[in-house]
């Protein structure tokens, strides 16, 4: 495959030592998708039921050999599709045998998202600079003060990062671009695998971060499109770093956990 145009600032950042990142990256499974096929094959062949319990996480993951939180996504994919129903304290529950498509075409990868982010809102950013007003420019100061409270809440919302980004697309009044940037948030929110690491990068702590905003903040005060183009660029690039980061500790997680599972089977085998 070709390079992506951004892992040479990657494998310098986080790599150092010319480790091939972008490999482990694309290796990183995504078996969950797997393993919902799999599931779903044996619902449509009846051997799950219409209004059965399906076995519980754990004998999944031993009969998938795969680990519980892959079982978990995996039951989530389903019940997106409304194949099964979760019940709380009770189980997993067959509801139909006839799911929409697998998996939904607006399931992208977290990277896949913010490489087109990085693309797109850097020009969005740009062209924004020529165009934005003083009251939008308010907007953003204080959209920017808002990231830095939501930062100091524990376990608070991110709302302002979005919204700064919303803004800055609005202030383009060009209503193609304000729909192409509102799709790739809701994109966000939507896919799976961006939720779940991104919720991973948030337990690792990773915020947005104000300077970065601040800068973007200053090339548009400065209604100075190259500036504004490489600001943008620059905090992208860092939210990349940041994933792929969650990427490796999400990559490791998963070698414990599938170690954890083999060696419970293992165990049982022997018991
Ligand atoms: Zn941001």
């Amino acid at each position: 495959m070709t390079t992506p145009f951004w892992s040479v600032k990657f494998q310098k950042s986080v790599s150092p030592k010319g480790v091939d990142m972008q490999n482990k990256v694309q290796a990183t499974p995504r078996l969950y998708k797997e393993v919902a096929s799999k599931l779903l094959q044996e619902i449509q062949s009846g051997n799950y039921a219409v209004g059965a319990r399906l076995p519980a996480e754990r004998d999944l993951a031993v009969k998938y050999d795969v680990s519980r939180p892959v079982i978990r996504e995996a039951i989530i994919a389903l019940e997106v599709q409304g194949l099964v129903d979760v019940r709380v304290g009770s189980g997993v529950y067959v509801h139909s045998a006839t799911g929409q498509k697998m998996i939904p075409a607006g399931d992208v990868s977290a990277i896949e998202l913010t490489e087109a982010r990085l693309l797109v809102e850097s020009e969005v950013a740009a062209l924004a600079a020529s165009q934005i007003t003083d009251d939008e420019l308010a907007e953003l100061e204080a959209l920017v003060r808002k990231i830095e409270q939501e930062n100091k809440t524990a376990g608070g919302k991110e709302e302002a990062d979005a919204d700064f980004h919303l803004a800055i697309a609005k202030a383009t009044k060009n209503s193609a671009l304000v729909e192409s940037v509102e799709r790739l948030w809701e994109l966000r929110n939507t896919s799976r695998e961006a939720a779940l690491l991104h919720e991973k990068a948030r337990h690792a702590n990773i915020k947005p971060v104000v300077d970065e905003h601040t800068a973007i903040l200053h090339a548009l005060q400065e209604r100075d499109p190259a500036a504004a183009r490489a600001a943008m660029r620059a905090h992208l690039l860092q939210v990349l770093d940041s994933l792929l980061f969650a990427t490796e500790q999400r990559a490791v997680d998963e070698a414990r956990r599938s170690m954890q599972a083999k060696r419970e089977r293992y165990s049982q085998l022997t018991a």
